[in-house]
Formats: C-alpha cells, sequence, structure tokens
C-alpha cells in the first residue's frame, strides 16, 4: 500500500492526518478544553477505499459519506478487507460509518444498516421514517438534528427555531434517539460569518441540553470542515467532519489507453 505517495501538493496523506489532528488539539487547547474532547471524522466522500484503509491503519476510525450508495458500498469493501485480516492475523482496525448527506426516505432503510450516526435529521417525517425502519433492531438509531443556522435558502436543515421542538419529537420514539446537532458554515461570509453561525448553534446547542428536551445523551455538536474546523472548535464543537484537508487533492485516475 503507498503509505508515503505525495499528491500534487508535496503532502503524504498520513502527514495531512497529523496535521489536522495537531490543529484540532491546538485550536482546543486556545479555549481551555482537551483535544480528546473533539472527535474527528473523515469525510472520504471524494478519497479513494485505499485511503480509508491506510487511514484506518493510522488508527482512524470514524468516517463519512454524504451519499447512500457510495456509503453502502465502501462499508461493505472495508467489511470484507477487515475479514481478510482477520483471517489472515485475527484481528482488523474498527470503522465507523456516518451519514451526513441529505437522506431520501426511500433510501433509509438501506443507509441505517451500515451508519453509525446520522448527521442529517432535518424533519420530522424523516425521524419517522428511520423509526419504523428500526423497528427490528435492539438498539436505536443515533441521529443529529442538522439546523440551517444561517436561514440560506439552498441549505438543508430546521430553522434554528424548530430544532428544539424537533429534538423533543425524536426524544419520544423508541427506534431513533437525538444525539445532538449539525450545522454548516454559510456559504458567503468567510470565517467571520462561519464563526457567528458556529456560535448560534453552540447556543441553541446548550439551550436544548438545558431543557431536557434531548434527555441525557444529548452531547454531540457536529460542526467544522477543512476551512473552518478551527473555528468551530473554538466555538465549541465536539466533532469535526474534515474531507479535503486530510483526503488531499481528488484523485487523478490513469486512464490505461494512455499507458
Ligand atoms: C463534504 C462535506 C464535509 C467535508 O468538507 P471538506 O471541505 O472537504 O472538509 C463536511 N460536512 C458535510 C455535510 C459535507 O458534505
Amino acid at each position: 500500500m503507498p503509505t508515503d505517495t505525495q499528491d500534487a501538493n508535496g503532502t503524504t496523506l498520513a502527514q495531512r492526518y497529523a496535521d489536522v489532528k495537531a490543529r484540532i488539539a491546538a485550536a482546543a487547547h486556545r479555549v481551555g478544553r482537551r483535544a480528546e474532547d473533539v472527535m474527528l471524522v473523515v469525510v472520504s466522500k471524494s478519497g479513494t477505499v485505499d485511503q480509508i484503509r491506510e487511514l484506518m491503519q493510522l488508527g482512524q476510525v470514524d468516517f463519512a459519506e454524504n451519499r447512500v450508495q457510495q456509503l453502502v458500498q465502501r462499508a461493505a469493501q472495508v467489511d470484507e478487507w477487515r475479514m481478510r485480516r482477520i483471517e489472515l492475523s485475527g484481528h482488523a482496525p474498527l470503522v465507523r460509518w456516518h451519514m451526513i448527506g441529505s437522506l431520501q426516505r426511500n433510501k433509509v432503510k438501506k443507509a441505517i444498516e451500515c451508519t453509525r450516526l446520522v448527521h442529517s435529521v432535518d424533519s420530522l417525517r424523516l425521524a419517522e421514517e428511520i423509526q419504523s425502519a428500526a423497528s427490528r433492531r435492539e438498539t436505536p438509531i443515533e441521529v443529529l438534528v442538522e439546523v440551517n443556522v444561517a436561514g440560506e435558502s439552498s441549505k438543508a436543515g430546521v430553522a434554528p427555531g424548530a430544532a428544539k421542538h424537533l429534538v423533543a419529537q425524536i426524544e419520544t420514539m423508541v427506534n431513533v434517539r437525538a444525539r445532538g446537532l449539525m450545522c454548516m458554515a454559510p456559504l458567503e461570509g468567510g470565517l467571520d460569518a462561519a464563526r457567528a453561525a458556529f456560535e448560534r448553534c453552540r447556543e441553541l446547542y446548550d439551550d436544548v441540553r438545558q431543557s431536557g428536551a434531548g434527555g441525557a445523551r444529548f452531547d454531540i455538536l457536529s460542526m467544522g470542515m477543512s476551512g473552518d474546523f478551527e473555528a468551530a472548535v473554538e466555538c465549541g464543537s465536539n466533532l469535526v467532519r474534515v474531507g479535503g484537508a486530510v483526503i488531499g487533492p481528488p484523485q487523478v485516475f490513469e486512464d490505461p489507453a494512455d499507458a
């Protein structure tokens, strides 16, 4: 496996991974928090399965995809690889999958089979669909309520004012458990706008926690991507979803016809 192949920008996957982890730790320390209080989820959507396996061998456990099809496919490929490793050596690194993209109701059943956390629940209907698809499971499906903090019409998510109510409704469902909130920074306005959105989401999160609407295990605040994860951690995020900064530039596949 190519563990030290440099990309076009001259860094390796292992270097970028270490760098992102160090930056998360530094951001946490700046606001008096511990590095281990912030979970790094690597968004693998633009990466390859080889990169996922390499990151797993470096100790990364949590990965996210934004399309159900690719999530299911990759979970199966990685599982197969893990089984082979277990046969050969008796053990294999752990993996957990996160669904971060918008989820169509007709794909819920497939998606939840391999997903540890669904970050993108933004309606009661979707929560109800998960509830019925998960009816025969022993443990509830854990979800985050996605909030459209900046009120952008192009973005998914519930309005900030509706988040607490949706969390409370989910709390009444047996097979779905609300674990927290997720948000994205607005497209415009740079880091200042991102910070404002993160602060707003943090306040909302604190408000839901204090109200008790989310129950005892409402403890995840998912915010921060490659361009703004340090700001997000400084604003209280405890789960960052980082793609490009770890994965690197999109892979260029050689066309065998040119060889
Ligand atoms: C793609 C994606 C990310 C990661 O974005 P990068 O800028 O590559 O870090 C995070 N969250 C969601 C919801 C995404 O779709």
